[in-house]
């Protein structure tokens, strides 16, 4: 079984240090550089589907929260609040929900504005407890691709519709196995916003939706404040995460007394949409390691192309094997030259990392402006100009395809 904490390490993607505190890893350079390729694929994805982005604060003061409920219905899995002054009380975020319903707000709105989808990668906290935390799966801050889509109640059930394409989508980018899809509806004994009537509408549109999709009720798992459909993923033993999510919610908006001016003039009230296409990157990543062993596809590997000149003490082959790597960091490539120790041990190095290409260099090579590679499959290819190298390992990234040649 592949743990992802264990590869974490191994690949320096992630550390997790005492001294930080437990569920708050740090991403190292490498970790940092994949989830950067995805936060940009995801963000660019979102743009052309008409998402506009928003940067919003991680904290905000205790009556924001009040006010969306959080306090009232979430306080158990909040940090306690911080106060600066008798008057003055601040607390972590545990959603944007909150401060998205504000930019919605920040002026009037018309019918012709929605659906109006407000996006953000946005930092929030969860009070999880120790004994929980391990790695990047359960975390104490969260990094949320997140959105609110308002809609007019009419347009709910295409919206929801474009947002389950939309994660389709992204799943099959990022090379995500889907498992299936959780209706999580109210369930006894917890406590809930909102009227029965609410429930039960927000309940038809969602199944709706979902019309002639197979999925399983999970009565309980709803939010505090709507139900839910939840997009499991498999790893390869066939455990079972959610990490997509899309939540009907009529109570934030009227909370946050939320309206537009409809085509008759009449001001009317929207339905809030909650939506995460691939969920926290925490959780995202634990999920993306252990699905790909570490060897993620290329467009998102730490580091996409590694140059090795046979015999680094050749000027000559130095010299080339730096041109090579500042090349393909033109091309938007990450690249890097390895010209320490052995051919052999270098290789193996490559090899244990998963780069996905590996350029090998030698006398031959450096006189002809030529480079051989070395795919992470084992497959070799023959010597060919540099340039065709880098726009062969340029185009697989370019169409976020898994596999290693076009
Ligand atoms: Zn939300």
């Amino acid at each position: 079984m592949t743990d992802h904490r264990r590869l974490g390490r191994e690949l320096e993607l992630f550390v997790s240090d005492p001294l930080a505190g437990a569920g708050l890893p740090i991403w190292l350079p490498a970790g940092a550089a994949a989830r950067h390729a995805v936060e940009a694929y995801v963000h660019e994805l979102e743009r052309r589907a008409g998402y506009q982005h928003v940067y919003s604060p991680p904290l905000g003061k205790r009556e924001l929260f009040e006010l969306s409920g959080h306090l009232g219905y979430f306080a158990d899995d909040m940090f306690p609040p911080m106060r600066l002054s008798p008057d003055d009380e601040f607390v972590l975020r545990p959603a944007l929900c909150p401060h998205h319903a504000l930019v919605f707000r920040a002026r009037g709105r018309s019918y012709r504005e929605l659906p109006l989808r407000v996006g953000e990668l946005g930092g929030m906290y969860r009070a999880e407890r120790s004994g929980v935390l391990g790695g990047l799966s359960r975390v104490r801050a969260i990094s949320l691709n997140d959105a609110h889509n308002f809609c007019a109640l009419d347009q709910v059930g295409e919206e929801v519709a474009a947002i389950l394409a939309l994660i389709r989508e992204a799943h099959a980018a990022l090379g995500v196995r889907p498992a299936g899809f959780r209706l999580s509806l109210r369930g006894p004994g917890q406590r809930y916003v909102g009227t029965d009537e609410q429930w039960r509408r927000a309940e038809d549109l969602l199944r709706e939706a979902l019309n002639g999709v197979d999925v399983v009720e999970a009565p309980g798992d709803a939010a505090f404040y709507g139900p839910k459909i939840d997009i499991q993923v498999a790893d390869p033993t066939g455990r079972e995460s959610s990490l997509a999510t899309v939540q009907l919610d009529f109570d934030k908006p009227e909370k946050f007394d939320l309206s537009y001016t409809g085509s008759d003039g009449v001001r009317r009230r929207p339905v809030m949409v909650h939506r995460s296409l691939v969920g926290s990157m925490e959780r995202l990543f634990a999920h993306l390691i252990e699905a790909h062993d570490g060897a993620f596809p290329p467009w998102y590997a730490p580091v996409q192309v590694t140059v090795l000149p046979v015999d680094p003490d050749d000027p000559g082959q130095a010299a080339a094997a730096d041109r090579l790597a500042r090349d393909a960091i033109a091309l938007g490539l990450r690249a890097e030259v390895d010209g320490g120790g052995s051919l052999g041990s270098r290789i193996r190095d490559t090899a244990r990392r998963r780069v996905p290409y590996v350029a090998v260099l030698g006398a031959r090579e450096a006189a002809d402006g030529a480079v051989a590679l070395r795919l992470r499959d084992g497959r070799r290819l023959d010597p060919r100009p540099a340039a065709d190298a880098l726009a062969l390992v340029a185009s697989v990234v370019a169409t976020r395809s898994a596999a290693l040649l076009p």
